[in-house]
């Protein structure tokens, strides 16, 4: 099983070393890990220049060589993206795009560049917190700056009490022609299990997201825990690709080089069991 979205030491937010994941992931069954440190860009971010990508290279490139033979490791990049900061963005991918084996395009902050917490939804209906973000993950496929979109429908892990009712078939009509931008261009999402484990309780996006993609024939999706902790990775991988299997999704992308490559999810689970 493959697990595309752990934190390390080069996050702000993260104090794990890449080592100890490693030997997390191989204990839980995963075969390939990819690393994706934040990129933040918004100067107000706490991890506003806090990712050294030339030390991340050699420390990666370290753990590869300790763990040769038994686990594949993929230097990865969870990019931050806001229509704010397109320029410093467009930089980095120029710069270091083709040094990635994976890029993920994540969008953190809304349109004014507040963060997407608890207090950012006081006040507002759930379309105005939704269909801003939309438009700016819609914007970050369009770039083709990235291999998959994380965690698309975030704001449901902030949203506070007064705002828990989020129905993904509210948004159906405007995430269809996100897909449709997502198929052309060959981008992909992740399915992000850290919901499964906290307050939405469902991984990011849902069923039924993943069944609308499929539906409109999208192939490309990877599995990823967002782990900032070594007990979380792997964790919910095995469930997500059962999930996926009920969803008309058949395979799971393997990067290598920013190529993508369909593996069957029987394949992975007869290793796995
Ligand atoms: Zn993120
Ligand atoms: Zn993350």
């Amino acid at each position: 099983m493959f697990d595309y979205h752990v934190h390390s030491t080069f996050s702000v937010d993260c104090n794990i070393p890449m080592e100890a994941s490693c030997r997390a992931a191989i204990a839980a069954g995963i075969t390939e890990i990819a690393f994706t440190d934040h990129l933040d860009n918004i100067p107000s971010d706490p991890g506003y220049g806090y990712y050294r990508p030339d030390d991340y290279f050699r420390d990666l490139d370290a753990m590869r060589d300790r763990f040769a033979g038994e686990l594949t490791i993929l230097r990865g990049v969870e990019v931050d993206y806001n229509v704010g900061t397109i320029e410093p963005v467009s930089k980095f991918m120029r710069e270091y795009g083709a040094e990635y084996d994976f890029v993920i395009g994540s969008v953190h902050y809304a349109p004014d560049s507040s963060m997407i917490f608890p207090d950012y939804f006081a006040g507002k209906h759930l379309d105005e917190i939704f269909l801003p973000y939309f438009d700016q993950m819609q914007e970050a496929v369009e770039t083709g700056w990235f291999d998959v979109i994380g965690h698309l429908d975030l704001p449901k892990r902030y949203a506070p009490k007064t705002h828990r009712d989020y129905d993904p078939l509210r948004y159906r009509e405007r995430l269809l022609p996100i897909f449709d931008a997502m198929i052309e261009r060959g981008v992909g999402f992740e399915i992000n299990t850290s919901g499964l484990r906290q307050t939405p309780r469902t991984s990011m996006p849902g069923p039924s997201v993943v069944r609308w993609y499929a539906d409109r024939g999208g192939k490309i999706i990877t599995t990823g825990t967002d782990s900032h902790a070594a007990q979380t990775v792997g964790a919910g991988v095995g469930k997500t690709l059962d999930m996926l299997r009920l969803c008309g999704i058949d395979s799971v992308a393997s990067f290598r080089g920013r190529n993508a490559t369909l593996v069957p999810i029987s394949a992975l689970q007869t290793e796995e069991r």
